[in-house]
C-alpha cells in the first residue's frame, strides 16, 4: 500500500524556512508565514518508544522525529519501529492533526520512484505535443 500524501506546511517569505504543521509566524523572525505543502515523505532523525505514554495513548507508543523534504522536522507516531533506523525513509500522514509515520517498503519506494519518473514523463509529453502542434500550424499555413 502506498502512503504518499501531501502535508500542509508554512514557509517564511524571508528565510524560506518550512514549518510543519503550519505556523502563523516564522520561529526565526516572527514574520507572517505563507501556506505551503510538502510531500509526506521523510527521513528518520531519531526515534523512541514510550512504554508509559501519556494518558490517552496506547502503550507502547512509538515516536519518531522525521525530517521532511525541505527540512521541516516534526514528531510522528508510529505503529511500530521494527525495521526503522536513523536515516530510514518513511511516509508521513496527518490524521486529525496527529502525524503518523510508516515505513516505506521496497515496493513503495520503487512505486514512488516510478511516479516521480511518471510526472516528468507527462511534462515531456506535454512539451512534445506543443512542439508537434507548432510544426502542424506552420505546415498548414505554408
Ligand atoms: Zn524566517
Amino acid at each position: 500500500m502506498i502512503h504518499e500524501t501531501i502535508v500542509s506546511a508554512s514557509r517564511c517569505p524571508r528565510c524560506r524556512r518550512l514549518v510543519v504543521p503550519p505556523a502563523p509566524s516564522c520561529p526565526d523572525h516572527g514574520l507572517r508565514m505563507e501556506p505551503d505543502s510538502v510531500p509526506g515523505v521523510g527521513e528518520v532523525v531519531s526515534f523512541t518508544t514510550l512504554h508509559s505514554p501519556p494518558e490517552g495513548f496506547r502503550s507502547p507508543l512509538h515516536i519518531a522525529l522525521i525530517e521532511l523534504e525541505g527540512g521541516a522536522r516534526l514528531f510522528c507516531h508510529g505503529d511500530e519501529t521494527r525495521g526503522i533506523k536513523i536515516g530510514s525513509r518513511v511516509a508521513v500522514e496527518a490524521v486529525d492533526a496527529i502525524f503518523y509515520f510508516s515505513s516505506l517498503s521496497f515496493a513503495d519506494r520503487a512505486r514512488l520512484f516510478w511516479r516521480r519518473a511518471g510526472a516528468r514523463g507527462e511534462k515531456v509529453t506535454a512539451i512534445t505535443k506543443s512542439v508537434v502542434k507548432g510544426i502542424w500550424k506552420g505546415r498548414s499555413r505554408g
